[in-house]
């Protein structure tokens, strides 16, 4: 197994204790010994003369629940030093999965630009998709979240209604399997149809199952804008009714009216805080966002899924209505300047790829929210975007707080294979982009805090025992990488480039990447969380 000593590192150990010089010693995936001088024993050495050494990454918020399919080492995520991520969010995610629904599931999950492994979806509930990811053989390791939106269309379909109780019932007694089986937590998306269709009680009585198992419950909130401040009340009361700890996902005040409230909402989450809630939040650092065109689309269009909404868009009684709710929403996220085309599935269209809407309007000599409306109804409503709607004060202050976990919302990406597609770049940069920018060259947060945001505090926050911190007894997440030099490349126009200055990381004990390089070796797991409901 793998037996090795970290000799003369710069040991940042997740907490936020100050940086200390010692050594690390590794035996059978777990570390066993921290301190000032550690006889080697035989062992291999790696001399770390001016590196730091920190528990792996654990990125909170990430979508890469499908994309590991096809690139199961996820390079994009193993260069920054990323040892597990936590997918499922935003309740977009591949379980539980009830056959009679699976091409409502499918149809969602395109939306998101998910794309389907080769051999579809062949699983119905956690365990067997947590079986499948573990025979690909994986870099990393995988924490997932039970999708409320998965949940919803198992049990409703894409019906926007209010579920009966046989219903309802139903939903949680699917969750309550999940986590059984051991999934980390339940997630919404309450922009996204289906989750855009649930009431708060709904999400209240789910939650309380999460909480029950002690389960975190993160949640894509119903409003990021001009309703933020509504938007987070509803999940400070979800965490107060069902008593769950909440995660609010990817915290951030959209739209230029909006700029400035970053304060305010920490300010909102502090005070429920002290009223008893467990409330805390995660980000990525920059200032745009990036998610289906479909969230221009208001959520009754949405109704009956994706065939229904094409056919809304197409007809002339829905269309009027349509471009106008449609424009509105533009407006709010900057106006069509400010949104750019990623990912595009057509050959017809893949050339729109990092255009923005106000360029393919006019390419197409077509108003803005026609142009959106075609773009949709063309590509079958699976369009990616970016939106260029935050201001980087909200973003720097959003950071600067204590409860603030860092996520990146991106997926495992290969730089390699999908080279020349449009993309954010959180999905290559956030941690290395934090750790340069932030830590480094603005200074504005010291490194132990920075570190203490992507280790000890998202363990905590998840529940994961044995991973997050170094210590004796701890398995072997780690990652080694030059504070000086550390640094994201990936920008907006040119996403596809690895961040710099991670030397090695270790999932597991052993190394994915070595000297800068991806090794190859498969030793990540889909972690599952033991658990025991506390009513039974
Ligand atoms: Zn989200």
């Amino acid at each position: 197994m793998f037996s090795f000593l970290i000799r003369g590192a710069q040991v940042i150990d997740g907490s936020k204790r100050e940086p200390f010089r010692g050594d690390i010693a590794v035996e059978n995936g777990l570390i066993t010994e921290v301190s000032p001088s550690i006889k080697d024993g035989g062992k291999t050495v790696i001399e770390a003369d001016g590196l730091v050494a920190a528990p792996g990454f654990i990125d909170i918020h990430s979508h890469t629940d499908l994309t590991i399919f096809k690139h199961p080492l996820a390079e994009s995520k193993a260069l920054q030093g990323v040892t597990t991520e936590v997918i499922g969010n935003c309740g977009i995610g591949a379980f539980p999965l009830i056959q009679e629904q699976k091409s409502v599931l499918i149809d969602y999950l395109k939306m998101h630009d998910f794309h389907l492994p080769s051999d579809g979806l062949s699983w119905n509930n956690f365990t067997q998709y947590a079986d499948q990811l573990d025979r690909i053989g994986l870099g990393l390791n995988l924490a997932p979240l039970v999708a409320h939106g998965a949940l919803r269309i198992a049990i409703l379909g894409a019906e926007d209604r209010v579920p009966s109780d046989r219903e309802l019932k139903k939903m949680k007694a699917l969750l309550k399997e999940s986590l059984e089986q051991g999934a980390w937590g339940l997630s919404t998306g309450l922009i996204y149809p289906p989750g855009s269709f649930a009431k708060t009680e709904e999400l209240v009585d789910l939650a309380k199952i999460a909480a029950d198992y002690g389960a975190l419950y993160t949640s894509h909130i119903r409003g990021e804008g001009t309703t933020l401040m509504e938007a987070l009340d509803e999940a400070i009361q979800i965490g107060k009714k069902s008593g769950v700890r909440v995660e609010v996902s990817h915290l951030k005040a959209m739209g230029r009216d909006n700029w400035g409230r970053g304060k305010e909402a920490l300010l909102k989450l502090e005070k429920a805080r002290q009223s008893g809630v467990d409330i805390a939040a995660d980000q990525y650092p920059y200032n745009a966002t990036s998610t289906s065109l479909t969230a221009l689309v208001p959520s009754w269009a949405h109704a009956g899924g994706v065939s229904e909404l094409l056919r809304r868009l197409a007809s002339p009684e829905t269309a009027e209505r349509l471009r106008t709710e449609i424009l509105l929403e533009m407006n709010k996220r900057g106006g069509p300047g400010r949104i750019v085309i990623a990912e595009i599935g057509s050959e017809k269209n893949v050339g729109l790829s990092g255009k923005n809407i106000g360029q393919i309007g006019e390419l197409w000599q077509c108003a803005p929210e026609r142009t959106v409306m075609r773009l949709l109804f063309e590509e079958k409503a699976a369009v990616g975007a970016v939106y260029f709607s935050l201001s980087e004060e909200d973003v720097a202050a959003i950071l600067s707080s204590d409860q603030v976990s860092v996520g990146s919302d991106g997926t495992g990406m290969k730089a390699e294979d999908d080279f020349g597609k449009s993309t954010h770049p959180r999905s290559y940069g956030t941690f290395a982009r934090i750790l340069g920018v932030y830590a480094r060259e603005k200074g504005t947060l010291p490194l132990a805090k920075a570190i203490h945001k992507m280790t000890g505090l998202v363990a905590s926050r998840l529940g994961l025992k044995n991973r997050g911190f170094i210590k004796p007894g701890y398995t072997a997440d780690l990652v080694l990488f030059d504070p000086l030099t550390i640094q994201d490349r990936s920008t907006f126009d040119h996403p596809h480039q690895y961040a710099m200055g991670v030397v090695y990381t270790w999932v597991n004990g052993c190394p994915v990447v070595q000297e800068g390089i991806i090794t190859g070796n498969t030793p990540g797991r889909v972690l599952r969380k033991r658990t025991v409901s506390s009513h039974s």
